[in-house]
């Protein structure tokens, strides 16, 4: 699930774009809400690894494959246990902006 990064480079802060779905940049885009309910998971992650941490997706990726079954096209609650906060999950909650415990995301890929 790696960021597939193509040589086209953003306008706007010179970085390569990367294709999903369509080209863009996953700096400069922040991921929007898909409804007030749910994000998308993948442009989540894209957007924290191309904004502050470098091999993001991948990482938290295999971490959300050992603890969640994910299927194509699917929704899934991700939830972040204030007690037991896994650090990864703390970071894109963080870096979202989302302060509720669990958060509905999209699947598609
Ligand atoms: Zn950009």
């Amino acid at each position: 699930m790696s960021m597939y990064k193509v040589k086209e480079l953003c306008k706007k802060c010179g970085k390569p774009m990367v294709m999903y779905y369509r080209v863009y940049c996953p700096r400069c885009e922040k991921p929007k809400l898909k409804t007030t309910e749910y994000y998308n998971l993948l442009e989540c992650l894209y957007y924290v690894e191309a904004t502050s941490h470098p091999g993001f997706t991948d990482k938290c990726w295999e971490y959300l494959v050992s603890k969640y079954d994910f299927a194509n096209n699917s929704m899934v609650c991700i939830g972040n246990d204030p007690y037991d906060p896994n650090p990864l999950i703390q970071e894109l909650f963080e870096k979202m902006g989302i302060e509720d415990e669990s958060m509905e995301f999209e699947l598609s890929w």
